[in-house]
């Protein structure tokens, strides 16, 4: 039996700490205890991974229990599957899922099963994949040893993704997502019998069974990928996009937007983030493109039944609904405050698909130049002070404001000391929202 104590005790301090203490715990309470799935696959990789997931044959909410009084941190529990969840803060964040060994039994295709509780090779047995069915023991006195009832460690060897019977893509339709994202991350292949049962999954229609908030979150997992693209070309080769809609065609315009994408977001992660409030969702920029052919009314309705967030969709919708608008206002000779009057309002994930989406250099430059510049710059009175001259806050307030931001986008001012002479000379008397203003202003 392979013993990978050593591979263990390379892990990072905090996690090796964390499961030396799980091992301590699961002495003192008398059970056998694991670590399990990604977590063993990764370690035989040399693959970083701070998932941890720890199968015990005994009480997982007992030891959990133990587990964060020790560490005085808060845990979360689901009674009925006897799993908790606690995560270890430190230099690396450690998530920690705890399980008791447990049998699965799947009364209906693609459904959530039955469960029961088991022993660990009934654990592994109900996995997703061989490579993803090993155990490392990780109790005291066998602290490192191998579990693999499945030959888990020779597919790995072999790179080979392989079912652990012929069942496992109809129980769960889910796992042809996964097949294809662990074949593209690991540059595995899907040995024959595995990829005949998976494509007869698809013919027959299973993924469309699955209930779509486990599709919206596999399919979210695979455009979390580091490269999400070469799967997303898999699944379009196997015809597979159906379950996302019937009529969604991923044509190669739109691959060659999508190996596109990555390189936008590199370029915006490393020169603007810091400038911007809001981090721009890479996943989000892919899935708006890949469903970038649907019309309005598939784009809404799919959406809204994969239950993706209301901020998501919004985005989704915008960029579909605003994008041939938007780069045809940019086209034509505008000021910067009616640039920033356009994408100001628009998602920095629309924003910078749109400038991957748009030909027109004149274009081009306009985004980049509000990414750079424009979207950054403020006013220098503060609303105190604003209120000191005598504005009461308010609509006319903001617009006011407004006013101030637009002449200093175009360049009216630069200074504090002009910009509140623009304000005092310019903008006041005009304004027939500011009463205590006028009246102090007609003071001899
Ligand atoms: P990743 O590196 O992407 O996190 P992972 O293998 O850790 O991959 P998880 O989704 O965290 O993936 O799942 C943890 C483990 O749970 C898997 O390794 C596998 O053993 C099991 N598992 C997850 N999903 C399924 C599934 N749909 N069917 C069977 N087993 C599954």
């Amino acid at each position: 039996m392979e013993n990978l104590a050593d591979k263990l005790n390379r892990e990072p301090p905090e996690v090796l700490r964390s499961i030396k203490l799980i091992s301590g715990i699961a002495e003192e309470l008398g059970y056998p205890v694991y670590a399990v799935g990604g977590f063993v696959r990764d370690i035989i990789l040399g693959v970083e991974d701070f998932d941890l997931d720890v199968v015990v044959e005994g009480d997982g909410i007992n030891l959990t229990r133990e587990l964060s009084r020790r560490l005085k941190v808060g845990w979360t529990a689901h009674i009925r599957f006897k799993t908790a969840t606690i995560h270890i803060p430190g230099e690396v964040r450690i998530k920690l899922d705890v399980a008791t060994a447990r049998r699965e039994i799947y009364d209906l295709p693609a459904a959530l099963p039955k469960v029961n509780f088991g022993s660990i090779k009934d654990d592994l047995k109900r996995r997703d994949f061989t490579i993803n069915a090993m155990a490392l023991d990780i109790s005291r006195d066998s602290f490192g040893e191998l579990v693999d009832f499945f030959d888990g460690r020779k597919d790995l060897r072999d790179k080979v993704l392989r079912v652990m019977h012929d069942l496992s893509f109809i129980d769960d339709p889910t796992r042809i997502l996964r097949a294809v994202r662990f074949e593209q991350r690991f540059d595995f292949y899907i040995e024959p019998r595995t990829l005949k049962l998976l494509k007869e999954s698809l013919s027959k229609g299973m993924l469309e069974k699955v209930h779509n908030h486990r599709l919206r979150d596999e399919l979210i997992l695979i455009l979390k990928e580091p490269d999400p693209v070469k799967s997303l070309r898999r699944i379009n080769k196997l015809r597979g996009f159906k379950f996302i809609h019937p009529s969604l065609a991923v044509d190669e315009k739109t691959f060659a937007l999508l190996k596109r994408v990555d390189e936008l977001y590199q370029w915006f992660a490393g020169n603007f983030v810091h400038k911007h409030k809001h981090k721009v969702e890479r996943w989000l920029l892919y899935l708006i493109v890949l469903l970038e052919n649907l019309s309005m009314v598939k784009l809404k309705r799919t959406l809204q039944s994969f239950a993706f967030h209301k901020k998501d969709i919004q985005k989704v919708i915008s960029f579909k609904k605003d994008t041939a608008k938007v780069v045809s206002k940019l086209k034509k000779e505008i000021s910067i405050s009616g640039i920033h009057k356009i994408l100001f309002p628009l998602s920095y994930e629309v924003v910078l698909l749109m400038l991957l989406k748009s030909g027109d250099g004149r274009v081009k430059r306009k985004i980049q130049n509000f990414l750079r510049v424009y979207s950054g710059i403020q006013i220098h009175l503060r609303g105190d002070e604003l209120k000191e001259l005598g504005l009461r806050p308010g609509p006319d307030f903001k617009l006011i404001l407004k006013e101030l931001l637009d002449a200093k986008l175009d360049g009216k001012f630069s200074t504090r000391e002009e910009e509140l002479l623009y304000l005092k000379n310019e903008i006041l008397p005009d304004s027939a929202a500011i009463p205590a203003f006028r009246q102090e202003s007609k003071k001899p």
